[in-house]
């Protein structure tokens, strides 16, 4: 993201270009295109590219991907919203997320879906929890950014056991900017990067949120769900986390 003080101009329809110049040995001049929120440091033409959003349930990525979207909508940009069927676990046709925040979307069984429901005229698509889609959404995002689209996509990158989600990883490989994400840990209070199972089950895809999920740091992690609630002295480190910091220690 270029410096706000950096001298802006407007190019129409959210494309903004900011010149700066940095403080050098010799004076550098520095494009920027930043498109609306996103920026990708170099843009000709149509070109589209693919922004990745990942990390453990409750980290806060259907809300940046609202975020995201909702700035494209304001820049009246024309935006298609998609998540997978199987998650219907708040709202059919609604991404909601933890916190509340909602964004109307098209429930898709496939991902191949999405572009026969694709709008030409469509300049943004955003995909939410991707992790249900399997590996044509991996074609399905290429396809789309090879159109011109940007898009941006969400999911979880590890499963209940700690290992690589597919299709996380290869979204991450072809992506043109990632965002990871963190929650907090419910039992010590520090980042975290897991997302720890309560119900005791081996199934990959077990959908729920608040009770049978829970967002655990790496020290608190137990990748077995029927060892979960055996790990102590969670709640006290929170406490003695709490009192460090009053303390000033
Ligand atoms: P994700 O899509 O990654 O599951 P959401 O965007 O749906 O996350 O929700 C993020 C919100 O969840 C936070 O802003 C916060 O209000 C709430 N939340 C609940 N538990 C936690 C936690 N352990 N860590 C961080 N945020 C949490
Ligand atoms: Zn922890």
């Amino acid at each position: 993201m270029p410096p706000s003080s950096a001298p802006r101009t407007h190019f129409g329809r959210g494309w903004w270009i900011s010149a700066h110049i940095v403080p050098n040995r010799i004076s550098l001049l520095i494009l920027t295109i930043d498109f609306e929120g996103a920026t990708v440091d170099i843009v000709k033409g149509n070109m589209g590219w693919i922004e990745v959003i990942v990390g453990p349930m409750f980290s806060g990525k259907s809300e940046e991907l609202i975020r995201r979207l909702r700035r494209a909508e304001i820049a009246r940009q024309r935006v298609q919203i998609f998540k997978p069927a199987i998650d219907e676990r708040y709202a059919a046709n609604e991404i909601v997320s933890h916190s509340g925040l909602g964004i109307p979307s098209d429930s898709v069984f496939r991902a191949s879906e999405i572009m026969e429901k694709l709008l030409p005229r469509t300049e943004v698509i955003g995909i939410d929890e991707a992790q249900f889609l399997g590996d044509e959404v991996v074609d399905v995002c290429t396809k789309l950014a090879n159109l011109g689209k940007r898009v941006i996509v969400a999911g979880l990158d590890t499963d209940y056991r700690g290992r690589p989600f597919e299709p996380m990883p290869r979204l991450l490989a072809i992506a043109e900017e990632i965002t990871k994400l963190l929650a907090i840990c419910v039992r010590c209070g520090n980042p975290a990067v897991h997302t720890q199972r309560l119900v005791d089950s081996e199934d990959l895809i077990v959908v729920g949120a608040m009770g049978a999920y829970e967002a655990r740091c790496r020290r608190c992690f137990e990748p077995n769900p029927a060892l979960a609630h055996e790990k102590k002295d969670g709640p006290q480190l929170i406490a003695s986390n709490r009192a460090a910091s009053a303390d000033g220690s």
